[in-house]
């Protein structure tokens, strides 16, 4: 190891901490190769990055499935893909349940609710069930929608930013060298197209990825230098659950460490952003990875389902960020 990276640790306190200047990729790539014996330290400094750029306010947002199952594209770890052996039928919901379901999600104290369809991108039908159960939402309900389509055309953008979407998600899902293993019926260049259209357009961008599919060490230091290229306001975090019948679905689960080293590290290479704890964390690191991750650079929460697998009740996590004195974001503090 060079000089500079010998105690990553104290380089990040004066970068990271002091400056506000995030990690760069050859230093996130120290942070995921620090020993066991040094885990506790640098989730300790992500915390106080996360407290002194971010503050303590943890936002949670809730997320509803409009369209589950049948996707045409073959994303190795989706269980919703029509390409695999997988159990996910293609289902839709209707709109008083969508209205529902944000209105529970409100009542959870989250300020954003985000409606997500398995889809390569929307077609027009999709496009007016989002239109007709935005309407709904907002004639009843106060909460920032948000929404997760796949991949968009110039229109599109426009048309759901005039429908009022907040924020848009699109993950990158992991780093552009990895990415061909990891999808094949469309490429990284067309994701980060979506992705940039929605910035111009004035939405909030909310991108992330799922680690644990296989990449290197090194893979992994390139998506936090990639996602630290794109300025997303929001990164969902996710780790592998291996879904049987998928082509991913015989990969082990994240070390626990492992696991809580990347948290730490994608923090200190996005200062400023949301994280997200999101999907797999049960099964990577059991019920007391949401106290070591919010205590190691997360400040955001997706309440209820994960759209294929369930996480924990909501009740849960909120319980633990009231016992972690960690306020919930509010709605007021956001708009
Ligand atoms: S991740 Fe999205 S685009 Fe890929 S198969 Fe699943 S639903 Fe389809």
């Amino acid at each position: 190891m060079t000089g500079v990276l010998a105690d990553i640790i104290e380089v990040a306190r004066e970068q990271v901490l002091e400056r506000g200047e995030g990690l760069s990729q050859e230093q996130v790539l120290a942070v995921l190769q620090l020993p066991d014996e040094k885990l506790d330290d640098v989730l300790q400094l992500a915390h106080e990055v996360r407290m002194k750029w971010c503050g303590p306010e943890v936002e949670v947002e809730g997320i509803i499935s409009l369209k589950t199952g049948g996707c045409p594209e073959d994303c190795h770890f989706c269980s919703q893909s029509g390409l695999f052996e997988s159990p996910v039928r293609s289902a839709w919901i209707d709109i008083p349940s969508l209205v529902e379901a944000a209105k529970q999600t409100a009542k959870t104290g989250a300020t954003e609710f985000c409606i997500v369809a398995a889809v390569r991108g929307p077609d027009k039908r999709l496009m007016s069930q989002v239109a007709a159960g935005i309407a709904a939402i907002r004639n009843e309900v106060d909460i920032q929608i948000a929404c997760s389509l796949g991949m968009l055309t110039q229109e599109q953008v426009g048309e759901l930013k005039a429908m009022g979407v907040h924020r848009y998600n699109h993950n990158l899902e992991t780093s552009k060298s990895h990415f061909p293993n990891v999808v094949t019926t469309h490429s990284w260049e067309e994701r980060w197209g979506t992705l940039q259209m929605v910035r111009e357009a004035g939405m909030e961008v909310c991108c992330g990825g799922i680690l644990g599919m296989g990449e290197t060490l090194e893979q992994r230091a390139e998506f936090a230098a990639n996602l630290a290229e794109l300025e997303p306001d929001e990164v969902p975090l996710n780790f592998l659950n291996p879904r049987p019948g998928t082509p991913f679905g015989d990969l082990d689960v994240l070390e626990p460490n492992e696991a809580l080293r990347a948290i730490a590290a994608f923090r200190l290479a996005l200062p400023r952003t949301i994280l997200r704890f999101a999907g797999g964390r049960e099964i990577t690191l059991g019920d007391l990875g949401a106290e070591k991750g919010i205590l190691g650079g997360i400040n955001a929460v997706i309440v209820g389902n994960y759209l294929t697998t369930l996480g924990r009740p909501a009740e849960t996590d909120l319980d633990l960020l009231g016992e972690l004195k960690m306020p919930i974001k509010a709605l007021n503090d956001t708009l």
